[in-house]
């Protein structure tokens, strides 16, 4: 075999490969997730119908309304802001598949920065899909990253300034859907999204905003609520009902600085009549010490090498032998929610959000939250909807 039929062949794998690698990106990309509109879902509505800033972008997300029709508050769940934390977006579909409000208002997004969840992160081998056994079979999510695709926000600046604050950030930090509120109707994608959303509030009189994330056990704000100072009665009540009665692991409760600008917790709360919270559970696949970055780490939360980050005493959260299965983490952020409106329904009766319907703690632990999500295929094709 001469050169140039070694060279020749070496460009034909090489092609092979990126022409592979492309199907499957683009496989992930287009993949659609169903979402079952549950008894108490009343409307579903599209971002843009809120706000035009995000008509026609990959991030005019669905909006799931779940009125009761009897006069009350208005509570918003956030789910999706970080797409590599699957905790927060199986919470809020739990929701939209089986809550029934009995008094108020609840409206849920599953999958609020899109663009997101429709890539993974550069360099980390994630897995592009996880899943979860159902009664009826497989459900299948897609895994994504921290930050807004590049394909739909580029170029990213030098240095993001955050607005209206003025504040210096991360440049890349102008596509974390978490460091980008209140958001500005002409910015970049994220920014955008952020802002239909802060209309939303505004508009619809939402009274409460619960944003759900996961972090990795090397970060010290874990297992906990953030909190506006207007949510400091609920977080702290909520995160003392829920501390060994509820949950073998406590949650805390700690204050959003004032001066650190971008995050949910801090500007909702800020910019409109809603007190903001922010509930934290682990996920050590975030952690950098990890080891093989697979969908059964994902989902088990087991590995050996943050144990053993933990024997050193390098994490803020206790791990073990059982890891932090999905189960538990899902479990610990639908009960936070339940408590946080029990608290809150007690300080303005005639701003109650009541809801009913919703699996306990110890029912997701011990029959798995598979057990919570709908077959797409038996339920009606108008109550499907595409997240
Ligand atoms: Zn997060």
């Amino acid at each position: 075999m001469n050169l140039k039929s070694v060279k020749l062949a070496a460009l034909l794998v090489a092609g092979g490969l990126v022409a592979l690698a492309g199907s499957m990106f683009r496989e992930h990309r287009l993949f659609q997730e169903p979402t079952v509109a549950g008894p108490g879902v009343t409307e579903v509505k599209k971002l843009s119908d809120f706000s035009p800033v995000v008509a026609g972008t990959v991030n005019d997300c669905n909006v799931y309304i779940l009125d009761s029709g009897v006069p009350g508050g208005t509570a918003f769940l956030i789910g999706g802001t970080h797409p590599e934390e699957p905790a927060s977006n199986l919470s809020s579909q739990l929701f939209v598949e089986n809550a029934v409000v009995k008094q108020g208002r609840l409206i849920v997004v599953n999958r609020a920065n899109t663009s997101a969840s429709q890539i993974t992160r550069n360099g980390e081998a994630y897995p592009r899909f996880y899943s979860v056994q159902t009664p009826w079979g497989e459900k299948v999510w897609r895994m994504g990253d921290r930050c807004t695709n590049a394909l739909d926000s580029w170029p990213d600046p030098e240095v993001y300034v955050h607005y209206p604050s003025g504040q210096n950030l991360a440049y890349m930090d102008i596509r974390n859907f978490n460091r980008t509120w209140p958001g500005r109707q002409d910015g970049l994608i994220t920014e955008r999204t952020n802002f239909a959303m802060m209309e939303m509030i505004r508009n619809e009189k939402v009274d409460i905003v619960l944003d759900y994330h996961e972090a990795e056990l090397e970060y010290p704000v874990e297992n906990t609520i953030v909190t506006h100072e207007k949510g400091q009665a609920v977080a702290a009540m909520t995160s003392m009902m829920l501390t060994s009665a509820v949950f073998p692991i406590p949650i805390g409760m700690e204050f959003s600085p004032t001066a650190l600008h971008g995050l949910s917790h801090r500007e909702i709360g800020d910019h409109s009549d809603a007190m903001s919270l922010l509930a934290e559970v682990a996920e050590p696949m975030l952690d950098r010490i990890r080891g093989i970055t697979d969908e059964q780490l994902l989902m088990s939360g087991k590995d050996r090498f943050v144990m053993k980050a933990g024997e050193h005493k390098l994490l803020y959260a206790p791990i073990d032998e059982n890891g932090w299965p999905i189960d538990i983490r899902v479990g610990r952020h639908v009960t936070t929610f339940m408590t946080a409106l029990d608290v809150f329904n007690q300080i303005d009766p005639s701003k109650a959000v009541v809801i009913s319907g919703v699996p306990s703690y110890q029912e997701m632990v011990d029959n798995g939250i598979g057990a919570y999500f709908k077959d797409p295929k038996s339920a009606p094709s108008d109550r499907v909807f595409m997240d």
